[in-house]
């Protein structure tokens, strides 16, 4: 199963709207119109929005990404912007950033490294944590380092726990 834009439980924050975002319906699948991850979708007018709006699939209308659920992010983490869409997965908490094929390295890129790498430090004593899909090779973002994880896809079920490696500590993916 490929990336999925996933019904949340989060709400828009006061003052927070799309704009002449649309990233989300580039970067996720969306399985009523065979749409594969990473093409805009058939009905997005991109920098507009969506042509069918009210008639669009629940999971569309229903999907609040990070950036407008958290008033606190800065514009510049809008994600047309930022060139990828994060998003709280509800079944474990983690952080889960859908990258654009088109700037697949943006997010290495600042202020972006360093955001989610301190966002990663935030949410570890939860036992939460942040991964970046390209498709579905998935990157972890620790708060000193990323780290391959390998095919995965959101819905992949996996926990993350500490490691030892050829040059120390370090953390892995574990298939649950
Ligand atoms: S990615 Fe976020 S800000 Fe952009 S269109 Fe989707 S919900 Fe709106
Ligand atoms: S149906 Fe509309 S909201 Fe849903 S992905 Fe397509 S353009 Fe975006």
């Amino acid at each position: 199963m490929t990336s999925t834009m996933v019904v949340t439980p989060y709400r828009a924050a006061p003052g927070r709207a799309c704009g002449p975002c649309t990233l989300c319906c580039k970067v996720y699948a969306l399985p009523e119109f065979e749409k594969a991850p990473g093409v805009w979708c058939r009905e997005c007018a991109p920098g507009k929005g969506c042509k069918i709006h009210e008639q669009a699939p629940a999971q569309c209308r229903n999907f609040f990404c990070l950036w407008m659920s958290d008033g606190k992010l800065p514009e510049a983490w809008r994600p047309d912007h930022a060139k990828f869409v994060l998003s709280i997965f509800p079944a474990n908490g983690f952080v889960y950033g859908q990258v654009d094929p088109g700037l697949p390295g943006a997010w290495r890129k600042e202020p972006y490294y360093t955001g989610l790498r301190s966002l990663a430090r935030t949410i570890l004593s939860e036992r939460r944590h942040v991964v970046m899909f390209l498709g579905e090779e998935a990157t972890l973002v620790m708060p000193d380092e990323a780290i391959p994880l390998g095919k995965m896809t959101s819905a992949d079920q996996f926990r993350i726990e500490p490691a030892f490696g050829p040059n120390g500590p370090t953390w892995r993916a574990v298939r649950a």
